[in-house]
């Protein structure tokens, strides 16, 4: 009975949210951005999209928050839609730093000619100076276009993120001037900032990131009307990025005791896939689901600190690994 299940699934993640909220005090909100102290540091919440219909949602799913740096898969995305996979990765690699995700170490070591993967600042800025069009706007509009599509609406930018992340940007150009100096950026430094500093504020929710996470899960399929939205070569790769550095230097972590494709942003968001699993017992999930989680209590490394033990003990608890 699927209304049982239902309320019996609810009821056990309303007790895990309810459990892990108390661990926001171990976290504390992104500073270096202004305007996202300005967010309720108790807050979490959750959202599961299930292929099969069934949709989980606990604790505090209406909250609206900046998607940050979980634009970066989909600026990966449109980028390599417009301008083919192997052009893209000619200019930006797929290796993991271990070093933080604003970290300029690796730029300085002279033998390495492009940055060391899209989902890092340095290779997500190259990667934004790739978007087509010659306005910061223009440049956006792909992003827009395909959030759009899965989301079935078009989501807006957070104007005072944006203006608060423009004005506190120092380590995001200097990094930009590395950039420019290595002859890796395809559109002048200026324009490219603006537009990564726009991607990173378009506000969504959880329940988008849920949207956008089955999507991925589905390899880049939306199961309900069978349309191809993202094509399956790009999808997978997009995962293979969010496994290997979308937790920034937690990944391996977070694939050791997750074991999903997973990308987290600064404002406190997780946008997770877990693909479709073969299992002999009967498993929630197990046909394969998006998750959204908000949680802007962050961890040292810049991961929602509630928000990824909530999803350790849900995946744990449902067996999502894909390993
Ligand atoms: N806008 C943020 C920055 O560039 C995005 C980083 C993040 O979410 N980790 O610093």
């Amino acid at each position: 009975n699927t209304e049982l299940t239902q309320e019996w699934l609810q009821n056990y993640v309303d007790d895990w949210v309810r459990f892990y909220r108390k661990h926001t005090v171990d976290g504390e909100l992104a500073s270096y951005i202004p305007q996202l102290t300005k967010a309720d540091p108790n807050a979490l919440g959750v959202i599961i999209m299930g292929n099969n219909g069934m949709t989980i949602k606990s604790g505090d799913v209406d909250a609206t928050f900046s998607i940050q740096s979980i634009s970066k898969v989909f600026a990966f995305i449109v980028a390599c839609m417009d301008r083919g996979v192997s052009y893209v990765l000619n200019r930006v690699d797929v290796e993991p730093t271990g070093h933080a995700f604003n970290s300029i170490i690796h730029l300085e070591m002279r033998k390495i000619e492009k940055p060391f993967n899209p989902l890092i600042n340095a290779g997500a800025i190259t990667v934004t100076s790739m978007l087509q069009g010659r306005t910061s706007d223009e440049k956006l509009e792909g992003i827009f276009q395909l959030l759009e599509k899965i989301l079935g609406r078009r989501p807006e930018l957070d104007v005072d993120v944006y203006e608060s992340e423009r004005e506190s940007s120092i380590r995001n150009r200097g990094i930009g001037y590395f950039l420019l100096e290595a002859g890796v950026l395809e559109s002048d430094l200026g324009i490219t900032l603006e537009t990564y500093f726009k991607q990173c504020s378009i506000k969504i929710t959880v329940e988008d990131l849920a949207k956008l996470g089955l999507i991925l899960a589905n390899d880049g399929m939306d199961k309900t009307t069978g349309e191809e939205i993202i094509p399956r070569q790009i999808a997978r790769l997009a995962k293979v990025l969010m496994l290997t550095c979308g937790m920034y230097d937690a990944s391996g972590k977070f694939a050791a005791y997750v074991g999903v494709p997973a990308k987290s942003g600064v404002a406190g968001g997780i946008m997770a896939s877990v693909p479709p699993r073969i299992r002999e017992e009967v498993l929630p999930f197990m046909d394969g689901c998006g998750v959204g989680v908000y949680g802007p209590a962050l961890d040292e490394q810049g991961n929602s600190v509630a928000g990824t033990r909530l999803l350790r003990h849900i995946a744990s608890h449902w067996d999502f690994s894909i390993f």
